[in-house]
């Protein structure tokens, strides 16, 4: 199934491509060749009533994540680094049964700013695509991509640092290009 226009954008950028576009090689190769176009579209989203954004860009979320499945995909967990709190440690070490001592030696480091991160990438707990301990995954994790997070237009730097990665955030945006009509040469 095609959302409404996203078919002839495609094929104005000359790249035919099944919808939802779940390659992660054509959605890198579109991150650079898009890159000013992006700037230019976070510019004008910047503009945009922030609550009449967050209503538009959750539902484009909503329709288009059911159609990628994270489990073929699993790039987030590949990439990312993860930041964990002592809660999230307490409770993912008891679930695995072992003591803080044992988890935080064989799975967590400190990062720069002094915050407890999972000491591998890709994640320790991804087997294949998926998370071996989704129901005691981290917070950072079960929020990603964070379309549901309200003031999406105060963290498109955020967003944009994994649009080159998430298929589900290059749809979203890309999609969310045509439904607001946007036209690269109309800033
Ligand atoms: S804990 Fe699970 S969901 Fe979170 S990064 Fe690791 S594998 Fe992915
Ligand atoms: S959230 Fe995005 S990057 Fe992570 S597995 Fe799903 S589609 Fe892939």
């Amino acid at each position: 199934m095609w959302i409404k226009g996203l078919k002839s954008y495609l094929y104005t950028i000359k790249n035919e491509a099944p919808y939802p576009i779940v390659d992660l090689e054509f959605i890198k190769i579109k991150a650079i060749e898009l890159e000013a176009e992006n700037l230019k579209f976070q510019d004008f989203l910047r503009n945009l009533d922030s609550l009449s954004l967050d209503k538009k860009v959750f539902e484009l979320f909503e329709a288009i994540s059911p159609k990628i499945e994270c489990t073929d995909c699993g790039n987030c967990c590949k990439s990312l680094i993860v930041n964990i709190d002592e809660t999230e440690a307490n409770n993912l070490s008891a679930y695995l049964g072992q003591s803080r001592a044992t988890f935080d030696e064989k799975y967590l480091d400190k990062g720069e700013s002094g915050r407890m991160v999972v000491n591998a990438i890709p994640c320790h707990f991804l087997v294949g695509n998926s998370c071996s301990v989704y129901e005691h995954r981290f917070a950072g994790c079960k929020e990603f991509p964070a379309f549901h997070v309200p003031d999406f237009n105060k963290r498109l730097f955020t967003t944009y640092m994994h649009y080159d990665r998430c298929p589900i955030i290059f749809n979203v945006l890309e999609t969310l290009k045509i439904d607001l009509a946007w036209q690269s040469d109309s800033e």
